[in-house]
């Protein structure tokens, strides 16, 4: 068989395989940025409770999914991760509990579950590899989310064990693009500040960020994620989650240098240091996913944010802000 690539000249290859059952898989989360990032499938949107074991299991019951990429999650910035810690926790254990329960009930025959790379310890070796996600305690502005997903991978793992399931997990790190909640208070950071930086240029005001700037981070586009996550659901069959990240950092500064020149903002950026900068640094290593597509493409950070700003900018009256 030709070796995979998921790479857009042969991006055929993956629909070719998936549109015998793209009505079998089912995407949770599929209105979100990553779920919508998916092209195939079937998109499970919020209208669904999936905190509610009865609805969930009635919905896999009468739905059949075969494949389930389970992407649901309360999800948010630090802001939100601090002001929401009971929520952060319930929401996540529940959905997590109630996807897996309801596939391994109703025969799914593999399951791909989103884990993020703010889950692994905050005191920890770097770069983040794999094996590191329970060497410690969480950072303390999202251990209620980070302890829910670290049981995501419990489960999996236990199931795989138990029931002899091929249910996988991934892990991204920071993803962003278009169908992002650009919500001012508890947005992740690109989509915050692109709102921020909007609404600056727009009302000709300062544009404020939070913390020192110094903070790195990496991202990944949230349309290579949908590449990645197609490619998971039919090559990746470990036990152990696998990273899905360009593993390159970049400064706050440096990230608002670039949004900055896209909104071509000529005002004054403040630093706001009575904000928190959250973790320094969690870089990663991609060695794994490097070891499986070597060729994989990832869209530059320059070219995902000009998407995006273009696709903010164009649909700003119906974004999630
Ligand atoms: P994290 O990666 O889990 O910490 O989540 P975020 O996407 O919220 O990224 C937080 C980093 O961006 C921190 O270093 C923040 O200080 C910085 N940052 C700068 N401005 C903002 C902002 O307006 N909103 C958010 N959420 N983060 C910001």
């Amino acid at each position: 068989m030709k070796k995979f690539n998921p790479n857009e000249k042969n991006i055929h290859l993956i629909h070719e395989k998936l549109i015998i059952m793209d009505d079998k898989i089912l995407i949770t989360g599929g209105k979100g940025l990553v779920g919508s990032s998916i092209e195939k499938g079937i998109k499970l949107g919020s209208e669904i409770d999936l905190r509610i074991p009865e609805i969930t299991y009635n919905y896999f019951n009468y739905n059949k999914p075969e494949y389930v990429i389970h992407c649901a999650a309360m999800v948010g910035g630090l802001g939100r991760n601090i002001n929401y810690k009971g929520k952060f926790y319930y929401d996540n254990i529940m959905i997590n509990t109630n996807v897996l329960e309801s596939s391994r009930i109703h025969d799914v025959k593999k399951v791909v579950s989103f884990l993020s790379t703010c889950i692994f310890p905050d005191e920890v070796n770097y770069p983040l590899t794999e094996d590191k996600i329970h060497l410690g305690p969480p950072h303390e502005s999202n251990y209620p989310y980070a302890y829910a997903k670290r049981m995501l991978d419990v489960q999996t793992r236990a199931y795989r064990e138990q029931y002899g399931l091929n249910y996988v997990s991934v892990i991204p790190t920071n993803i962003y693009g278009i169908n992002d909640n650009f919500s001012l208070e508890n947005g992740h950071v690109i989509p915050t500040l692109m709102h921020k930086l909007y609404l600056s240029q727009t009302n000709k005001t300062d544009f404020v960020v939070w913390g020192s700037g110094k903070p790195l981070r990496e991202f990944i586009y949230s349309k290579d994620v949908g590449k990645l996550s197609l490619w998971a659901l039919n090559h990746y069959d470990e036990d152990i989650p696998i990273i899905f990240s360009p593993s390159q950092e970049i400064s706050i500064i440096d990230l608002v240098d670039l949004l900055v020149k896209e909104f071509n903002f000529k005002g004054k950026v403040i630093f706001d240091k009575t904000k928190p900068d959250g973790q320094f640094r969690k870089p990663t290593d991609n060695s794994k996913l490097k070891s499986y597509l070597p060729d994989f493409k990832f869209t530059s950070i320059e070219d995902g944010i000009k998407e995006t700003v273009n696709w903010f900018i164009q649909n700003y009256d119906n974004i999630r802000k």
